[in-house]
């Protein structure tokens, strides 16, 4: 038996979405995209959304769509997933890497104003294991000095915020979600942006086809026959497939179910973890409900190692969140190697996730509590 840190969850009416889909007419671009958009856009309360190939692209679509070019810097995590930075990247842009708050383990406001430049176009705030950050301070800060802000959504799909859902775009201009397997819904591989501006959401919508458009209102040559299409700028085939968008609407209707069963497995971990010595349990926020895509615990005394491989030898699937970005060899042969964020670095020797997913059983929840107990007993 191997119980793996996340694993996603796949029922008969998962299947037979996708076979229904495979036996339409169009099987790339079809109707059954704008019906996961449409339901998408609605789950989270923003006014549209986009379908993209990944995680990846749809953070690359954000940074393209608010302009990100060479020299301009943009502030975000370093406790994240490398997308986030290197979508930035992707369009010429700077990541500034922010120290995060010790409590929260999400980039701290504070940090983020004192990293302001004349280059700053943007911030880049990553809702970390699923816990919102603090927007509402993210979103004054980005307002006063004239900056966008993308919020990296891929673990907070069904998360909420002051009342809001996250993808609500209640404090950003776009939100980018993921669903690769080990996220909170899957669509095998694929992504998502969320965003009230119509502007936006037409930029995003050409850039992953191409930048190719037919729309009579977009053409810049009017002149033509009713064949012409235009390449009005540097695209990419960034589209999630009709079949793949099947999947995504089939499991959209799973995710308020996904997600309360994720909370209810950090409820128990909570519960019967807080007495063990030696480990820190994650902190939530006031206002704050996580969509909990991961659970972490910090490990002290210098043994997250040695929990680490003894979960591992007992067939646990721990893993660690995150190398902070900058200390990736790409980043340090690109200019990052004397930057240094301490609270993260600190997170990054003591942390451990733990398996959380909807499939996992009472009694795997207790094999796993019970063996971070006996390893920590003993010394
Ligand atoms: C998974 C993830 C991504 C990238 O998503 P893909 O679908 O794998 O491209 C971006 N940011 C964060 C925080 C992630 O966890």
């Amino acid at each position: 038996m191997f119980i793996p840190y996340g694993k996603h969850y796949i029922d008969d009416d998962d299947i037979n979405a996708v076979v229904t889909a495979l036996k339409e007419d169009y099987i790339a671009t079809g109707p059954g995209i704008e019906r996961f958009e449409r339901a998408f856009a609605a789950y989270t309360g923003a006014r549209y959304a986009v379908a993209l190939s990944s995680g990846t692209a749809a953070l690359h679509a954000c940074s393209y769509a608010i302009g990100i070019q060479d020299g301009d810097e943009v502030i975000t995590t370093p406790m994240t997933f490398v997308s986030t930075a290197s979508s930035v990247m992707m369009c010429g842009g700077k990541p500034v890497f922010a120290d995060i708050d010790e409590n929260t383990y999400n980039i701290d406001p504070n940090e983020i104003e004192q990293r302001i430049t004349p280059h700053t176009k943007a911030i880049i705030p990553v809702h970390f294991t699923g816990q919102p950050c603090d927007m509402e301070k993210i979103y004054g800060i980005a307002r006063k000095h004239g900056l966008n802000v993308i919020e990296d959504a891929a673990h907070a799909h069904g998360a909420d915020y002051h009342g809001s859902r996250i993808g609500a775009c209640k404090y950003s201009d776009l939100t980018a979600f993921s669903f690769h397997p080990v996220k909170l819904m899957t669509t095998c591989e694929g992504g998502m942006v969320t965003t009230n501006d119509e502007a936006l959401y037409q930029k995003i919508r050409l850039f992953r086809a191409y930048c190719s458009t037919k729309d009579p209102e977009l053409l810049k040559d009017q002149t033509d026959g009713p064949w012409h299409y235009e390449v009005q700028g540097l695209g990419y085939n960034y589209r999630l497939s009709d079949v793949m968008c099947a999947l995504g609407n089939s499991q959209l209707h799973k995710l308020e179910r996904f997600v309360a069963k994720r909370r209810a497995v950090a409820q128990r971990y909570n519960d019967e973890l807080k007495d063990v010595r030696g480990i820190l349990l994650p902190y939530q926020a006031e206002g704050c409900n996580s969509s909990w895509h991961l659970y972490t615990i910090q490990i002290k005394d210098g043994r997250r190692r040695e929990v680490y491989e003894k979960m591992r030898e007992s067939g646990i699937g721990v893993d660690v969140h995150y190398l902070p970005v900058y200390r990736h060899p790409y980043f340090l042969e690109n200019g990052y190697e004397n930057v240094s964020c301490p609270k993260a670095e600190k997170l990054y020797d003591s942390i451990l996730s733990i398996p959380i997913y909807y499939g996992l059983t009472e009694k795997q929840q207790e094999y796993v509590i019970e063996t971070i107990g006996s390893i920590l007993k003993t010394s």
